[in-house]
């Protein structure tokens, strides 16, 4: 069965107006925690996913490794579009 993440909470965690680069740490239903890193086009205001690192709090929910591995990177575009809907794009 393919792996489907469901994102739970989104948070932005850090955020630099200037290079348009930000942050989120995610929560999925699963109990994986990822960290996303976002890019944002100054002209248009929206953001791109650019990496997805899962944090190692828990085995990977794709290939039960405790520690890193490349899984979520599969998953980035899904994951961020709910974390963007979940915590927004910051606005300044
Ligand atoms: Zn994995």
């Amino acid at each position: 069965m393919a792996y489907q993440p469901q994102v739970v909470s989104a948070e932005i965690v850090s955020n630099n107006p200037k290079n348009g680069l930000f942050e989120m740490v995610v929560k999925l239903k699963d109990r994986t925690h990822c960290r996303l890193t976002f890019e944002k086009d100054a002209a248009t205001g929206s953001a791109r996913v650019t990496t997805v690192n899962r944090l190692l709090k828990e085995p990977c929910p794709i290939c039960r490794k405790d520690f890193e591995c490349h899984c979520m990177g599969r998953f980035k575009e899904e994951i961020s579009a709910q974390a963007l809907q979940l915590a927004g794009t910051p606005t300044a």
